[in-house]
């Protein structure tokens, strides 16, 4: 089902979502856009650039008792980018079996929307733009009116209530696209095959703070912790699971033997896992293109370029 609804109708269109979800959608704070719980649309809620948390921030929160039973919850998250969108859909193989997860997703639904490509952006190089994953899609046509797709039962049963004309017939904007191009057909070989490349990861992990700020943002990177709390006196004990970062110094550790003593070895491995690990594990690049780890990096590291120019060298060592 295709509508199309003016803004007062999206407004209450989004009154209509937050009647049955915990909505959450782009929010101005402190100065800048975060995904927050929001009852009411506002001028940020189809906000055309980038939240600085994705919507893992919601989805993969910390557990304070794996023990106890997950509470399930109805959340919406509207106005968030396709590749977002498509981080989610990883998310999905990789938490299948998450109880925690599933409690948080299973029941939630997913608003998306255009957006405007930065130049940190290259969310087409892994078909990040496309449009699918989502119940409902929101675009803003040039006229100011919204066309909205609804894909999946939920969706076309929310719009089916909102006020706004049916469309026999629309079609999508393409999502805009920059510059930045990554060769993605020999990438896993060139990452995998380490000892060619020694001296170009040395030259980047020297740069690098090993801060995880990357890791934070990043909507495909979920390393955790568990803890266990052990209660002397015969309570309660719990086991946690916290996030944690593969960047920092002790998550390699196990019983005082550092499996990646050196900072080369964990930058090393936060692109192998994303680049080799991720597509034979899971059938796909545990990235999106997403950028924020080059808007978040205090060292001006940018994937775009240590990515190519692996491509590169890879591509002059082997032909
Ligand atoms: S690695 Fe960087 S560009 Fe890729 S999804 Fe993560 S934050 Fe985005
Ligand atoms: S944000 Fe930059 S400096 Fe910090 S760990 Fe990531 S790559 Fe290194």
């Amino acid at each position: 089902m295709v509508k199309r609804l003016s803004l007062d109708n999206i407004s209450k269109f989004y009154a209509l979502v937050a009647a049955e979800y915990t909505v959450y959608s782009p929010s101005q704070k402190g100065g800048l856009v975060s995904l927050e719980p929001k009852k009411y649309f506002d001028r940020y809620s189809l906000f055309k650039f980038q939240t600085i948390m994705p919507p893992k921030k919601v989805l993969l929160e910390n557990v304070y008792d794996l023990e106890s039973n997950p509470k399930e919850q109805k959340l919406a998250f509207f106005g968030i980018h396709l590749c977002d969108v498509k981080a989610i859909a990883t998310m999905d193989r990789i938490f299948a079996k998450d109880p925690f997860y599933r409690a948080k997703r299973d029941d939630s639904l997913i608003v998306a929307t255009g957006c405007q490509p930065t130049e940190s952006c290259f969310c087409h190089v892994f078909g990040a733009n496309k449009h699918q994953g989502f119940d409902l899609f929101i675009q803003e046509e040039h006229d100011g009116m919204f066309t909205v797709f609804a894909k999946s039962a939920k969706g076309v049963e929310l719009l089916q209530k909102s006020k706004g004309k049916i469309l026999m017939s629309a079609s999508y904007q393409p999502i805009g696209q920059n510059q930045n191009e990554i060769d993605l057909s020999e990438l896993t070989d060139a990452v995998e095959n380490r000892r060619l490349f020694e001296q170009h990861w040395q030259g980047i992990a020297n740069n690098c703070f090993g801060c995880g700020a990357c890791t934070a943002v990043c909507p495909l990177c979920f390393c955790f912790d568990t803890i266990d709390r052990t209660d002397p006196e015969g309570g309660n004990c719990h086991r946690s699971r916290t996030d944690d970062a593969c960047f920092f110094a002790n998550f390699s550790k196990i019983s005082n033997h550092d499996f990646r003593p050196e900072n080369v070895d964990r930058l090393y491995n936060w692109y192998h896992h994303k680049f080799v690990r991720g597509p034979k594990e899971n059938g796909d690049f545990l990235c999106v293109g997403c950028g924020r780890c080059i808007t978040a990096c205090p060292a001006n590291l940018n994937i775009i370029r240590i990515l190519s120019a692996i491509d590169n060298v890879f591509d002059r060592a082997t032909n």
